[in-house]
């Protein structure tokens, strides 16, 4: 089934009786928890969208591997277009959720595994994009949501993977058999990784040799013996417990962070797509890692337009909008989005074919993309505090608005406008808290800072990618140096 319905992507997970743990305990039916509901609800999103004929556009494309229509979250990108419509799709959903939709992580691994297994295959004759192909073929056919655990939990950072105390620090291969490897280690802050039907494992980081049994990229199905999904804690869960009464903001959707823990998994070798090659092993998140970011300038300008319009609206519940400084910082919020938005369209524009015959971001490009979202919804985020107020931090809530003694003081004390009800005042009042202070899972300050790696990951990346011969002799050529 190439599109699956969101009801049907529901029920395939449901199926998988993945091992997840809520609050330190095991969680049977995961789906219906209050805390999973709105992670799953987003999740669907991208399924439910790529059947509604006005988003097929943006939400689908024709996959040449499987001579079908596919979800654009399992695509490999045949043309320019492709990745300018991936950062569109990204805006779409963050307007829609105003959270992660953990998704992307399915496509932006895939197209980096495509080309790294072939570059593979080329230098070493490998097997790996022979088995990569018959995975994604798997992949687009049954529309899986896939999660990508990179992050290891690294223990001592001045240490080396070899060097820590305990080698389970790193992910590493702990056995070789006939049939498959056994790999044990955790991923950390992985990205719906319970809602995924399967989950991407690759190096956080380059390798040095000697460091060959942390070398390891495959695919492992969500329901995987020994996999635990360990659900991270957030500031609005125990909100999540009473969706109705309007405290959580965003009631209807939330993203999912988990620690996921490898004890002793086994992976066939079918899915595997590297093993033990140091040398190739930092290129999946390099490469992965300018993909990714760039995707932010899409999930991050969408999330921003609905703390725009939340911040707009409480200006005008109060009787603000029109003071020149709140204009001015209206204003300057839709400056800082749209810049983060052309970022990850320029990312698009600068990519080109790459020697697989698909295509690929520009990867400079994507880390400047993701340095701008590091940095510019703080200040979004600042602009949205400044005008709404302290009360965003102190609001008092739903249940005192309902209450019979004091709800008549809540609600003629915290009225603004006339003809407002104060009942609008503090939805938008919650939304904003929910988006800055991550009440739906990380947040948005939090994610725009570490998603996809931190600034000086971006910061590395780029220093490497960066053509400096070229500058230099700019600027040689300008002052007369000839050498
Ligand atoms: Fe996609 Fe953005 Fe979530 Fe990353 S943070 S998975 S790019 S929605
Ligand atoms: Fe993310």
């Amino acid at each position: 089934m190439t599109l699956m319905t969101g009801e049907q992507y529901r029920e395939s997970i449901r199926k998988m009786k993945s091992t997840v743990y809520i609050g330190g305990e095991k969680i049977d039916d995961f789906l219906d928890h209050p805390v999973v509901i709105p992670a799953q609800n987003t999740a669907s999103m991208t399924y439910e969208f790529a059947q509604d004929p006005e988003c097929e556009h943006l939400m689908t494309a024709y996959s040449p591997y499987i001579d079908a229509k596919v979800n654009r979250f399992t695509h490999i990108y045949q043309n320019i277009d492709d990745m300018i419509m991936k950062v569109r799709m990204a805006r779409f959903l963050g307007q829609k959720t105003a959270t992660c939709f953990q998704r992307c992580t399915t496509l932006d691994t895939a197209n980096a595994l495509y080309i790294v297994t072939y570059q593979m295959d080329k230098a070493l004759g490998t097997e790996y994009h022979k088995r990569f192909l018959t995975f994604l073929r798997e992949m687009q056919e049954n529309d899986y949501h896939l999660g990508v655990a990179m992050t290891d939990a690294k223990g001592d950072r001045s240490l080396r993977p070899t060097e820590q105390k305990d080698p389970d620090m790193w992910l590493h291969i702990v056995e070789e058999k006939s049939d498959g490897l056994v790999i044990r280690g955790a991923k950390t802050s992985q990205t719906g990784s319970a809602n995924a039907h399967y989950t991407f494992v690759a190096p956080t980081a380059g390798l040095r040799k000697g460091e060959e049994e942390y070398a390891v990229a495959c695919a492992v199905p969500g329901n995987a013996e020994g996999l635990y999904h360990i659900y991270g804690r957030n500031a609005g869960d125990d909100r999540k417990y009473a969706p109705d009464l309007m405290d959580m903001g965003n009631p209807r959707f939330s993203s999912q962070e988990t620690l996921m823990v490898f004890d002793n998994v086994f992976v066939p070798w079918e899915k595997v797509f590297l093993c033990r090659e140091v040398e190739f092993a930092g290129r999946i998140p390099f490469l992965f890692g300018a993909n990714h970011r760039q995707t932010y300038g899409g999930c991050k300008a969408g999330v921003s337009d609905v703390l725009i319009g939340a911040t707009r609206l409480v200006a005008e519940y109060t009787g603000i909008e029109r003071l020149p400084h709140v204009r001015d910082k209206l204003a300057e919020m839709v400056a800082l989005t749209e810049t983060i938005y052309s970022c990850g369209l320029a990312t698009a524009l600068e990519g080109e074919q790459v020697e697989t015959g698909s295509y690929y971001v520009n990867q400079l490009l994507g880390n400047v993309c993701k340095l701008n979202v590091a940095e510019l919804p703080f200040k979004i985020a600042r602009c949205a505090i400044d005008i709404a107020g302290g009360i965003v931090g102190d609001a008092p809530g739903g249940k005192d608005l309902m209450s019979p003694e004091i709800g008549k003081f809540v609600d003629k004390y915290l009225k603004g406008v006339e003809g407002v009800p104060t009942e609008y005042r503090l939805r938008m009042l919650y939304l904003i808290q929910s988006l800055l202070f991550g009440f739906n899972s990380v947040g948005y300050v939090v994610e725009s800072l570490h998603g996809a790696g931190p600034p000086q990951a971006q910061k590395s990346s780029l220093y490497r990618l960066v053509d400096w011969d070229h500058k230099k002799k700019l600027a040689k050529d300008i002052a007369g140096i000839k050498d």
